[in-house]
């Protein structure tokens, strides 16, 4: 392992502030990959930051969720030096129509030389589905589809078509007979069940394997260091417009560059793209 300098972890006492099995993903990865001594805090409940089923709405970006989490990690474990938190997001892929995206990051904070590494992962598949349904038979079609029980689902009473977990809901369904009993009373209680997906990580084997990656995402960050100050986390961060138009030769928005700057000293690197010239599709001269 190359050295870190005054940013080394090497042997430093951590919390991992995760709940729902996600230590599975991360707890072998940080400590080989980072040779931490990673510990799990006795009473965390991230719940509390916000939960997938809506009884508990999320505050803020995801970077903040992970940053709370890291909080509550040190407020558990006095003696840690290092949290480590994740934090996951799905929904509607910002650019592709009809496409979902799945968002993992990993975060770091060493709150005695205030590193912070962000390792991300994006899934363009996540496991994430939802459905309405008036009885058992639709119910389970969907479940056949999606994979269950090893991914697992929620049924949410559906209360004037919108999912109202104070109305009815039930987290813990493993079995066919389980789920046609819970979507039984959602109808019973509200006249429809909606069903979808759980997010969670020990109930979403895509998830997990989503975390996994940003986890080692997060161990490539650590291990890129600043040729100038050895700072960790030297990785690409901008992308840089500029690509020269391959009719007229005149810059358009196309990548030209991609370039790493260091958090510490400034020190940056650009790296230019493998293509060298735009399609005029792109240049506001020949195709404004
Ligand atoms: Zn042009
Ligand atoms: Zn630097």
């Amino acid at each position: 392992m190359p050295a870190a300098g005054d940013f080394t972890l090497l042997g430093k006492r951590a919390v991992l502030a995760t709940m729902h099995g996600k230590e599975r993903a991360l707890h072998a990865l940080l400590e080989r990959g980072m040779g931490l001594d990673v510990h799990l805090p006795a009473g965390l409940d991230t719940d509390r930051f916000g939960t997938f089923s809506r009884e508990i709405a999320r505050p803020g970006s995801q970077l903040d969720a992970a940053r709370a989490k890291i909080a509550a990690g040190f407020e558990l474990d006095g003696e840690a030096s290092v949290a480590i938190a994740s934090e996951g997001g799905f929904g509607p892929h910002p650019a592709l129509p009809f496409a979902a995206l799945g968002r993992e990051i990993v975060v770091l904070l060493d709150r005695s030389t205030g590193l912070e590494l962000v390792g991300r992962h994006d899934d363009l598949q996540p496991v994430f589905a939802h459905a309405a349904a008036d009885g058992p038979e639709a119910a389970l079609a969907f479940a056949a589809r999606i994979g269950f029980p090893a991914q697992g689902l929620i049924v949410i009473g559906l209360v004037n078509g919108a999912p109202d977990p104070a109305a009815y809901l039930d987290k813990d369904i493993e079995s066919a007979g389980a789920l046609a009993a819970a979507v039984r009373a959602a109808v019973t209680q509200c006249g429809a069940a909606h069903l979808e997906t759980d997010m969670r990580a020990h109930r979403n084997p895509n998830r997990m394997r989503a975390i996994r990656r940003a986890g080692i995402d997060l161990v490539r960050r650590y291990r890129s260091l600043c040729p100038t100050c050895a700072r960790p986390g030297f990785a690409v961060t901008e992308r840089v417009a500029g690509l020269p138009c391959s009719w007229c030769g005149s810059p358009t928005q196309a990548t030209r560059a991609r370039a790493s700057v260091c958090a510490g000293c400034g020190w940056r690197v650009e790296q230019a793209v493998a293509t060298a010239t735009a399609d005029p599709g792109e240049c506001e001269h020949c195709n404004p």
